[in-house]
């Protein structure tokens, strides 16, 4: 395709796993219009792995069954029970489409992960999942001539009419504003780890769809619940890289800077517990080392050298570039932002409360999640609701009557430089750290909510991409740290020191937001 066009028959925002499943499924509806503000995609850096059972019906339960004990009494038992019984379709179908699984001999690799109680986690080679999941993913989208992929057209804004969403505005890679109409618009913009300081997310999660979604009035739901990785290597300059869990369930030891093994003071299944009670672990050996820059460190010095280099290669290389060779060195790690399991509140085809807008992938809230992601659970979500929501679209193609061609506006929108965004942003970014992080408190989270509102007049009228980053940064914090001050429990991702149990009775509930008002339902 030469240029954007003015009008489409679908417009899907994001061309990570979420988008480009949709966009598949949407390829003989009519045309599509994939559109991302990168080529950098989320997913590549995915070293995980897909939870897949491919058929056996005792393990899809069990599936099941560790993904609502993750959850902590929030998820959706019809939307789990959806990922879990399509996942084998989507997985088969994956690999029909050219990805490269590990098949040592002819058999398809299962491995455990902590919190599954099965080995049913499968691989691509080496630690490389994300991007054999994009890899087989963008071999297909090739092969659907009605789809056209535009990288670096960054989207602004969704139009609406009356409570129906018919387009997007953007601003081109020319630098200039464009609306496109279409009968339907998926949201599939990934996370928004940028609102932390310390994150293992690409620039782009920056949270676009989240405030995109609720500026044009749809709901927003479960912000409070952000999942914080426990071990990402932590080095000056270098980036933020994640060190999988598997290093921990292959017998990885963590030890704080005395080098003592301190997991068995903080939970019985010591290395092996869930992520978030890992990360609230490091966050208290580094607060009572009283260093001024603390950390902890992984230890696989202990294991065989040549399995870790085999398991863990993506890894091992990325680590060598700073000068740490994983099977002789320990790894100086700190937790970090890792995955947003709130966000657009969707019904279980993608559809949100408004017609002609949904959402799929990480940027959604299908309630799968609950209070707590099970780990590996999110390409096959993008995978599954990604599929769901563009077959839902379909529809709309049908029942919708064409919308009228949008108008280009005349400004352009490339404005001057932004004096101070960095600044902004990273002000932003200390404080949702520092108070609407791991570990929560009422006092904490009041000051965020003012620091934000102080911010608000700098982010109201954005012209430029970083700006538009900006205030969706904003936003999106804005979100977290309300929907955080309101749930006054502990739950999941979610931990209050000033109310550190469960209260069933108030927040067995999903928080939700339309404009200004929050409830829970
Ligand atoms: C380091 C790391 C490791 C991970 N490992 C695993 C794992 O092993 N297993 C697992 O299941 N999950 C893993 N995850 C999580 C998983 O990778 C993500 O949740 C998932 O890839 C999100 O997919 P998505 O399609 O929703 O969005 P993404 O893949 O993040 O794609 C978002 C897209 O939206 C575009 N976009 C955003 N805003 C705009 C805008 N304003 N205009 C235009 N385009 C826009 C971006 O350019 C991009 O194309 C990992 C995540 C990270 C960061």
């Amino acid at each position: 395709m030469k240029g954007l066009p003015a009008e489409t028959d679908f417009v899907v925002i994001g061309a990570g796993v979420a988008g480009l499943r949709a966009a598949i499924e949407l390829a003989n509806a009519g045309r599509v219009l994939v559109l991302a503000k990168k080529d950098d995609f989320g997913a590549l850096s995915a070293q995980g792995g897909i939870p897949s059972t491919l058929s056996d019906e005792e393990e899809v339960i069990l599936h099941l069954q560790d993904t609502l004990i993750a959850g902590d009494g929030l998820c959706l038992q019809q939307a789990v029970k959806t990922l879990v019984e399509e996942g084998p379709e989507r997985i088969q179908e994956l690999i029909a489409w050219g990805r490269q699984l590990d098949r040592p001999k002819t058999k398809l690799v299962f491995e455990t992960e902590p919190s599954y109680s099965h080995s049913h986690v499968l691989r691509a080679p080496g630690d490389s999942t994300g991007v054999e999941t994009l890899r087989a993913l963008h071999a297909k989208v090739q092969s659907c001539k009605n789809i056209s992929v535009l990288e670096f057209e960054f989207s602004t804004g969704l139009l609406t009419e009356g409570e129906r969403v018919t387009g997007v505005s953007l601003i081109s890679e020319k630098g200039l504003p464009e609306e496109i109409a279409s009968s339907a618009v998926l949201l599939a913009t990934g996370g928004m780890g940028q609102i932390y300081r310390n994150t293992t997310n690409p620039e782009a999660a920056t949270g676009d769809g989240v405030a995109m979604a609720l500026r044009a009035g749809a709901e927003i739901s479960d912000m409070e619940f952000i999942q914080f990785y426990p071990t990402v290597l932590y080095m000056k300059k270098a980036p933020r890289l994640l060190l999988s869990e598997a290093l921990r369930s292959d017998g990885g030891y963590l030890r704080n800077i005395e080098m003592d093994r301190f997991m068995g003071k903080y939970h019985p299944l010591a290395e092996q517990a869930p992520n978030d009670v890992v990360a609230r672990a490091i966050m208290h050996e580094m607060e009572v080392s009283h260093a001024k820059d603390p950390f902890v460190y992984l230890d696989m010095t202990h294991l065989s050298a040549a399995r870790v280099q085999k398991r863990f290669p993506r890894i091992h290389a990325a680590c060598i570039k700073h000068n740490i060779d994983i099977t002789e060195d320990v790894i100086p790690v700190r937790p970090a932002a890792h995955f947003a399991i709130g966000g657009v509140r969707t019904d279980l085809t993608g559809k949100t409360n408004l017609a002609g807008l949904y959402a799929a992938g990480e940027v959604a809230a299908t309630g799968v999640h609950g209070a707590n992601r099970l780990a590996s659970n999110a390409l096959l979500e993008g995978l599954g609701f990604g599929a769901r929501a563009g077959k839902a679209m379909r529809n709309e193609l049908k029942h919708a009557s064409k919308p009228a061609s949008a108008q280009k506006k005349a400004a352009s929108q490339n404005g001057p430089v932004d004096a101070g965004i960095e600044e902004l942003i990273g002000q932003i970014q200390d404080i949702m750290w520092k108070d609407a992080g791991i570990v929560r408190t009422r006092v904490g989270m009041q000051e965020a909510v003012k620091v934000l509102e102080g911010l608000m007049p700098r982010v109201a009228h954005p012209r430029t991409r970083r700006a538009h980053e900006a205030a969706n940064l904003h936003l999106a914090s804005t979100l977290v740290a309300r929907s955080a001050l309101a749930r006054e429990e502990s739950r999941g991702s979610h931990y209050r020191i000033d109310y550190p149990g469960h209260d069933d009775k108030k927040f067995l509930k999903h928080s939700v937001v339309k404009g200004e008002s929050l409830r829970f339902v």
